[in-house]
């Protein structure tokens, strides 16, 4: 029985002919193939040649038992059916056989019909048993596809060279790599099992791996990022992203772990050398500076315009490179963690004051006004470097007064959001286009249109109000509109 399409092939064994000729005929017209066989013996010979599905055995032939035949039929194969035809007088007999494992049985003589209905109950009965196995062969097809699928994922997941972390809901580590048990040191059996606290101490990685692990992230289109030194010098970059189930449904996290210490080194160098370049042209510019101040000065009235106007414009620059030189000294500071540490106590009403006072004097130069909103409660007082947030609002301000046209308004804002302190600076101006907005914190990046061409600057403001705003462990976001405005406001954390 090789395959379901093939027809139902029934051997007819029994020595009276008419019977034989019969069923062969009303078989036939039913669709069977039908062999005949007049004794035992030639029917097992031609149940090997041909394969019947359904064997109609007489029970009382010359030469072997049919007791005997159904007995080796199924010796060969136990999924043959086999139907006893019976005379009146044998009854019993076949109610033996039935016993011994006959399908059906049929008393002879015989009408068509009754036949029919015998055999179509066996025909229906291997169908179904070939739509059976037929399934079983699929499922394990199916199976096989999966395991190879699987070890195939498998052999790819163990040859990543980043380190990779499964979770459950619980944030037990279910599956881990050949790279991640690496970092961490532990042999692969040992990897698996245990809550990921157990197996790297970062409070705020933990914290992540929880968080996706249980759903926090699963409409998040931004998959969460977070840097983490594992030892002295090994820095890792960590991606984490939900896995999720049929039913959007989170089902634990995959955590992938990327190893960026070489590049922490390099930006390391990198920051290094441009803070000291930076202080070796300070002074010299600085001299440079004052001098052109001193020559500018001693001008005669005949020397002025072209040479004043040359002189005057090569001060100009010398003022750009100082201020780009102290920018870049600035963010040097706060690459290596050397500002906000001046920590001392003040009344951010007060700083905030001070600064919009300082600046005021720039803003009437434009006609533009500055008002200061403060909260009717007044703010805490705050422990942190003043400097680090003059430098933030300063920043701040200034870009709404240099990207604002002649009589804009200014308004900075601030009030107290739960644990933070939150600062708006707010304007009219030029406003910045939606896909600039993601580049303007990135060092040098500066807008470049009709109207910011001749504004002067270093690119390097953002960055560092960023910076800075970083190291207080608060945010910065920006919302703008070309022709309309921008606003950018600060979250600062009350307490650190
Ligand atoms: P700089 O002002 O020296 O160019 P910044 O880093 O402070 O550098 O700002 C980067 C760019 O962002 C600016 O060149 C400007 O195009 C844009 N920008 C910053 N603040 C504003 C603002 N308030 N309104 C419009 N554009 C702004």
């Amino acid at each position: 029985m090789k395959n379901d399409r093939e027809d139902i092939k029934v051997l007819v064994i029994d020595d009276e002919d008419g019977i034989r000729e019969g069923s062969e005929r009303i078989l036939s017209r039913m669709g069977c193939d039908v062999y005949g066989a007049s004794r035992g013996e030639e029917g097992l010979e031609i149940l090997n040649s041909r394969k019947p599905h359904i064997v109609l055995l007489d029970l009382k032939m010359p030469g072997l038992d049919g007791m005997e035949v159904m007995r080796r039929i199924h010796e060969q194969d136990p999924n043959i059916l086999v139907i006893i035809i019976t005379g009146f007088a044998t009854v019993e007999t076949a109610i033996e056989a039935m016993k011994q494992g006959a399908y059906d049985f049929i008393p002879k003589p015989f009408e068509p019909d009754p036949l029919r209905i015998v055999v179509n109950r066996a025909k229906e009965r291997i169908l179904l048993r070939l739509e059976t196995e037929k399934l079983e062969r699929e499922r394990r097809r199916n199976l096989a596809d999966l395991g190879m699928e699987k070890s195939r994922i498998r052999t790819i997941i163990e040859s990543l060279p980043n380190g990779l972390v499964v979770t459950n809901t619980e944030g037990q580590v279910v599956l881990t790599n050949p790279t991640f048990c690496q970092l961490i040191g532990m042999a692969p059996n040992e990897a698996t099992g245990a809550p990921f606290t157990d197996y790297i101490k970062d409070e705020g990685l933990c914290q992540l791996v929880k968080d996706i692990s249980r759903g926090r992230y699963v409409d998040f289109e931004e998959i969460p990022t977070y840097e983490f030194v594992l030892s002295e010098d090994k820095y890792f970059q960590v991606k984490g992203r939900p896995v999720l189930g049929g039913r959007m449904e989170c089902l634990g996290a995959v955590i992938s772990f990327q190893d960026i210490s070489a590049m922490k080194v390099l930006d390391r160098l990198k920051t290094e050398f441009v803070a000291k370049v930076s202080h070796e042209l300070r002074s010299p510019l600085s001299t440079i500076h004052e001098q052109l101040a001193m020559v500018m000065k001693a001008m005669t009235e005949e020397e002025t315009g072209t040479d004043q106007h040359l002189i005057s414009r090569a001060k100009e620059k010398t003022q750009g490179l100082i201020s780009t030189i102290g920018d870049l000294l600035d963010l040097s500071k706060i690459e290596t963690g050397n500002v906000c540490q001046e920590a001392r106590e003040f009344r951010m009403e007060e700083l905030l004051e001070s600064v919009v006072d300082f600046l005021s004097t720039q803003a009437s130069a434009k006609n533009q006004s500055i008002e200061l909103q403060m909260p009717d409660t007044p703010l805490p007082t705050f422990t942190m470097d003043p400097l680090a947030l003059e430098s933030i609002v300063g920043n701040l301000i200034t870009n709404a007064i240099n990207y604002t046209q002649e009589g804009g308004e200014i308004r900075v804002n601030a009030d107290q959001v739960g644990d933070n302190v939150r600062l708006a600076v707010q304007d009219n101006g030029f406003g910045i286009e939606a896909k600039y907005l993601g580049k303007i914190f990135d060092r040098f990046y500066r807008v470049k249109n009709e109207k910011t061409r001749f504004i002067t600057g270093t690119g390097l403001g953002l960055p560092i109000v960023k910076g800075l705003v970083d190291s207080l462990g608060g945010s910065i976001s920006v919302e703008s509109e070309p022709g309309r405005g921008t606003t950018f406001t600060v979250l600062i954390p009350i307490q650190r």
